[in-house]
Formats: structure tokens, sequence, C-alpha cells
């Protein structure tokens, strides 16, 4: 038994020095996952936990649950493909090709969290930059509307932490600040200081005071203070959370404003604290492809709006057949919103039994990417990663189902 490298696909820290003991296919041993992502290559050799592929509940064939997934396709009028978060790069593409293929609305879970952030980031609104060249060189990090302990547990070991291996006379030293941007008190904000805590839905009230300040006028203490402290760094970043997203219901102008604002005194960038580690991936494989990050249809050339969503494809009835891969909306969305849902034929990708793949008519039990199929992926910096197999498995990729459902509907 010897150990072998794996880049953990927990979420978008992509934690690259990750390594597991495999033997035969069973994981022996972990280093230095945090617990999701111990719990992740946990449920992978739990064969309880993973899902077949099936049609209707019963356990078929790969062959038969392609079949009977193009006949579902190409039956539908309209089709929505949904998901890809948690897929490599190479399956994002092939997902794509399949949309296009079938005229399909192609959408992901960024169209409710990140989307607004990281369409600022691509369209050059918002700086940005990568977690090695931060790492280096920041001297202030800002966690805002983010508990990174719990959504990215080894964010702070992996890229603050370092800050502390300078040894000078008086012992260790800590080399930047640590600050957070919150309205309550968290595990993250228990080792943060200052802590500039708002009232829930505080954040646009707090960024126009920052803005009045840095632009001559008065403002409350705390923004005097957050002021004061961009003014003396050299280079800080932003770790932008699902918090901050919502609390400015996806609007980042006032924020873009200020961040341009507080430029003038530092380097300021903004990265955000995405979950599913490859979403940034699919934002900008699709940004490249239409010129949307999402929320896009396929029906007649490219067009992008509110009505590609996910959410409202599903409460207006706007789908007759919906392709699911690597998420699990029916675990996450409200009931009222998936009632929609019924009569709709669905078919699901996932490596595990979810409540999504319990509602699916077909189910495609798939390799879980950068465990069992490799590839690349986009962590949350923008930074492409290579995704080695570290380990066999009988199950198809993601990738493979797509070309093979992709071949039947234009064959
Ligand atoms: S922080 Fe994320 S990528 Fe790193 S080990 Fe934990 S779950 Fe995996």
């Amino acid at each position: 038994m010897s150990l072998v490298k794996f880049v953990c696909t927990g979420c978008s820290c992509l934690c690259d020095d990750t390594e597991i003991e495999v033997e035969g296919t069973q994981i022996k041993k972990i280093n230095n996952a945090c617990v999701r992502g111990a719990a992740l290559l946990s449920a992978a050799d739990n064969p309880q936990r993973r899902a077949p592929c099936s049609v209707n509940g019963q356990e078929t064939s790969l062959a038969e649950a392609v079949e009977e997934a193009s006949r579902l396709l190409q039956q539908a009028p309209r089709r929505l493909i949904f998901g890809l978060d948690n897929s490599t790069l190479e399956a994002q593409a092939a997902g794509m090709e399949l949309a296009q293929a079938l005229g399909a609305v192609i959408d992901d879970s960024s169209s409710f969290c990140h989307g607004p952030l990281i369409e600022s980031i691509l369209t050059g609104a918002l700086p940005s930059g990568s977690l090695s060249q931060i790492k280096d060189t920041a001297d202030l990090f800002i966690y805002w509307g983010s508990n990174a302990h719990q959504s990215h547990p080894r964010h702070l070991a992996k890229f603050f932490l370092p800050f502390y291996t300078e040894l000078e006379e008086a012992g260790w030293v800590q080399k930047a600040q640590l600050c957070c941007v919150e309205v309550r008190d968290s595990e993250t904000s228990s080792v943060c200081e200052p802590v500039f805590k708002l009232l829930p839905g505080g954040d646009r009230d707090f960024i126009a005071q920052v803005l009045n300040i840095s632009g001559g006028g008065e403002g409350t203490p705390e923004a005097k203070t957050f002021v004061e402290l961009i003014k003396r760094s050299h280079f800080g970043v932003i770790f932008a959370g699902l918090g901050l997203t919502y609390s400015l219901d996806g609007d980042y102008s006032l924020f873009a404003e200020m961040v341009q604002k507080l430029s003038q005194w530092t380097r300021l960038v903004v990265i955000p604290m995405v979950g599913h580690f490859n979403m940034r991936g699919f934002n900008e494989s699709l940004y490249k492809k239409t010129g949307y990050i999402n929320k896009v249809s396929f029906a007649s050339g490219i067009s992008h709006g509110e009505e590609f969503g996910f959410l409202e494809q599903v409460r207006s009835h706007l789908a007759d057949c919906v392709l699911v891969i690597g998420s699990d909306p029916f675990s996450s969305l409200p009931h009222h919103v998936l009632r929609e849902l019924e009569g709709v034929p669905i078919i699901c990708f996932d490596p595990f039994i979810t409540p999504t793949t319990k509602a699916a008519q077909v189910v495609f039990g798939t390799a879980i990417s950068g465990l069992e199929v490799g590839g690349r992926a986009i962590r949350m910096d923008g930074d492409e990663i290579p995704l080695p197999v570290a380990k066999s498995s009988g199950y198809p990729s993601d990738e493979e189902i797509l070309k093979r459902l992709a071949e039947k509907v234009s064959g």
C-alpha cells in the first residue's frame, strides 16, 4: 500500500495536499482532509450510499439507462439541464454540447447563489487574484458574510496560517491581519480582530458609510476603523461569502464602487467563497461559450434571461424534462417549488443516493470527480487545478454518459 495524491473535491478550496492509502478499491488511510473531505471519502467506499444506474426504481445497465434517458429527452419539447457544479471542466463542456444539441436551457446553482459576484469578476467590474499569489503577499484578510470554518474548513489553515510561519526574535510573528464583517458570532469571527458586526441586511448601509468616509465625509466609528485598516494595508483580500450576496440581493454595484474607491490606498481583490468545487468552472466555461455565466437557452441560438433560471423554469412549468447533474435540489429547495415538478420526468446523475435520485425516473450512478475520475477544475480564485485519478471504480464518468446521450439524441 502506498499513499496516493488526491485533490479534494469537497469544496472549492480544492486542497491538493490531501493523500489517501488505497488497498484494492478501499481507502484505508486519509491524510490532511478536513471532516468534510473525509466524509466524502468515506461515503465513496460505502456501497449503501452509492447510487446504481436505474430506471423507474429498478436497477439497470448503463446502456438501458442511456436508452431511457435519451428517449425522455427526445420526446420532451422543452428540456432543462441543471447542475454540473460538481463535475470536471471536461464534463461541463460535454453538458453544454448536449444542451446545444437538444436546444435546451442550461443553468447551475450559481443562479441563486454566487452568480452575480462571479459575473462581476469575469466582466472586470471587480478585481480578483490568485490564492497562490495572495498567500505570499497579502497583509489583510477580510472574511465578509462567510464563516469559512464551516463552509471551507481548511481555508484559514491553507491560506492565512502560513502568515505565522516567520520566526523572529520575539517568537512567531503574524504577518497579516485577519478581520471579518459579520452579522453573528461564528467560529471564524472568534479568531478575527477586529470584527465588524452588522445588523442582518445591514451590508449596504455599511458599504455606503465606508464610501462616504472614503470621499471625505462622515460615517460610523466602525466604518471609520474599516477605512483606516484598509489605508494601513498594502494588499487586502475580501473573501466574499453568501451572507454578503444575499444581503445585497445579488446587486454588487455599490460594493464594486467601494472596492474601487478603497483601491486608491491599497491593492484590494475579491475572491468568492464558492461552495461547489467547480461552480466557477461552469460559469467561466459557459461565459466563454455564450457570453453569459448561467440561465442560458439554446432553443433558438443563444438567449439569456431570468426565465432560464432553474427556479423560474420550475415555478412557471417551463420544462418538460429535467436533467440534474451532480446536484441535489430536492434536499435544498423549498417544497412548494419542488411540488411544481410533479409529473415532469427527472434524469439524475450522482455518485450518491440523494432525495433527487429518489425522485428521478432515470438515475446514473457516477464516478466521483477527482477521486475516481480525473480532469480539470477551476478553484474559487480562478486558478485551473488538475485532478488526477486517485483510485479506480466501476462507475462511469459524467463526461462519458453525457457524450453517449449527445450521440443518441443527435443520431
Ligand atoms: S477544505 Fe474543502 S477541499 Fe479542503 S479538505 Fe476540506 S472539503 Fe476538501
